[in-house]
């Protein structure tokens, strides 16, 4: 991982009066969350306690993003720009990461939408508090959910050749979803798949 050999002296401190622009990026889905400005001593901070740390330009002081709030950057990897006076922090939000309560500063950006799904559904197969479809699919078992990914398949495949554009998004939507479900149920998840994917595209 790149935050265990990061090398913090490399980077152009000077040519931005020590602060250098740093952007979040969820870990799964990849959504820009947002921008904050780092110094060393936040850099040093942030790869120390694992949390993003940024310097507050309207505090003048360290500031670790959540610290009020609760709702922290638990830091994943990070690196430098081309030039190394900018930097890529992927990091987990616990909570949304914009004051205004949304998960991402910028009310426009999207991420990998398939990831977050994913991530919903891997949040409803350990909260067995609320009632939902995938919660009712989970308690059905392996082999129902196995033989709902083979009845969207079909459909998917009869669409293809009979239905119009329309039904065949609905019906790949639906088998995209069933087999992040799937995957869930057998402990996999869309990480492991799209690391499948990378995999095969590098080589
Ligand atoms: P927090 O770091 O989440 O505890 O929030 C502390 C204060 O930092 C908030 O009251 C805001 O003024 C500011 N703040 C929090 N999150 C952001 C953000 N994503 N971008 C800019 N300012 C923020
Ligand atoms: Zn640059
Ligand atoms: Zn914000
Ligand atoms: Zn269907």
């Amino acid at each position: 991982c790149a935050v265990v050999d990061f090398d913090g002296d490399a980077l152009a401190w000077e040519k931005q009066g020590g602060l250098l622009p740093a952007i979040v990026q969820d870990a799964d889905s990849l959504r820009v969350l947002m921008l904050g400005y780092m110094s060393r001593e936040s850099l040093a901070a942030t790869l120390a306690s694992g949390k993003v740390t940024f310097f507050s330009r309207s505090k003048r002081r360290l500031w670790a993003k959540g610290e009020t709030s609760g709702n922290t950057l638990q830091l994943v990897s990070l690196e430098a720009d081309c030039d190394r006076d900018s930097l890529l922090v992927l990091a987990k939000p616990h909570g949304p990461t914009c004051h205004n309560g949304t998960a991402s500063c910028f009310p426009q950006a999207v991420g990998d939408v398939v990831a977050e799904l994913d991530a919903v559904i891997a949040q409803r197969k350990v909260d067995t508090s609320e009632s939902s479809y995938t919660r009712k699919l989970f308690d059905a078992g392996i082999a129902r959910i196995a033989q709902k990914v083979g009845e969207e398949g079909v459909e998917t495949a009869l669409a293809a050749v009979t239905a119009d554009h329309d039904a065949l998004r609905g019906e790949a939507a639906d088998l995209t979803y069933h087999l992040l479900v799937l995957l869930q149920a057998r402990g996999l998840d869309w990480n492991a798949v799209r690391a499948e994917l990378a995999r095969r595209a590098g080589g």
